[in-house]
């Protein structure tokens, strides 16, 4: 099982991309630009600082719960998300791996020190009380379009540890899934009978990989996604539909069976 972000629109995170791929908003921060240029992480913070909120007022949607059951029924052997909200966990599922990490955590650069990421808002909140958090749409990784004008005076946040450079735990663009990490949704794989994509256009290689494994190994490959995906080709099956009423009705008639 590989879910992207259509699995989490009903629960109100946006989506990147459209029907057919294309990319629907500015573009996001590259990992390497963060590191270097403390303008970019002002900005990047500002602009987190904006869109938590609402990331952290989302709930699990019926897709997150259906999955959970299949879970629960031994459909679903392990949940790879490329989601960064934390919505399968929150719904109940024991097996979730968040292949780009979680937007609910704070990493230290320098001393690896962690922190929960409420922690740090309420950090950035008292060091810019003049920055309002509202009014702003919010992208998938809790970042929010607002204007850049304001990016200069804005305080960010340090590790309390060491003083060090704090980045959210999640896979930025230009940066690798950690190897352990990897290799242990593609272990996951190997020992599936089938895979099944929900709701992703796996515009990102990080997920298409995953596909291309599995029709490597000869697994059966299937999809419920609304509008066009890299792995069309590969697809045995593929429903367009939403993917909430669907995995619904799926774990229910399951329960009944
Ligand atoms: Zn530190």
């Amino acid at each position: 099982m590989l879910t992207g972000a259509g699995t989490s629109t009903a629960s109100g995170i946006p989506v990147y991309r459209d029907a057919d791929g294309r990319w629907m908003r500015p573009a996001p921060v590259m990992y390497q630009d963060f590191v270097r240029s403390p303008a970019v992480q002002r900005r990047y913070w500002r602009r987190s600082m904006a869109g938590w909120p609402r990331v952290a007022r989302a709930r699990p949607g019926a897709a997150h719960r259906a999955l959970a059951r299949l879970e629960a029924q031994q459909r679903v052997t392990r949940i790879v998300t490329q989601n960064v909200d934390g919505l399968h966990e929150r719904a109940g599922s024991a097996t979730a791996l968040a292949l780009h990490g979680r937007i609910d955590a704070v990493v230290c650069l320098d001393c690896a020190a962690r922190f929960a990421r409420p922690d740090i808002q309420c950090v950035l909140e008292a060091c810019n009380p003049r920055c309002r958090s509202d009014g702003a749409t919010s992208a998938p990784d809790g970042d929010a379009d607002i204007d850049d004008g304001a990016d200069v005076a804005f305080a960010i946040p340090e590790c309390t540890h060491c003083g060090g450079m704090l980045k959210p735990d999640v896979v930025f663009f230009g940066e690798s899934v950690p190897k352990p990490r990897v290799a242990d949704a593609r272990d996951a794989l190997e020992r599936a009978d089938a895979m099944l994509v929900v709701g992703s256009s796996l515009a990102a290689y990080s997920g298409f990989r995953f596909c291309e494994w599995a029709a490597a190994l000869q697994k059966p490959l299937a999809a419920v996604n609304i509008g066009r995906t890299r792995a069309d080709p590969l697809f045995a099956l593929k429903v367009s539909e939403p993917c909430g009423p669907l995995l619904d009705a799926l774990a229910q008639q399951l329960d009944n069976a």
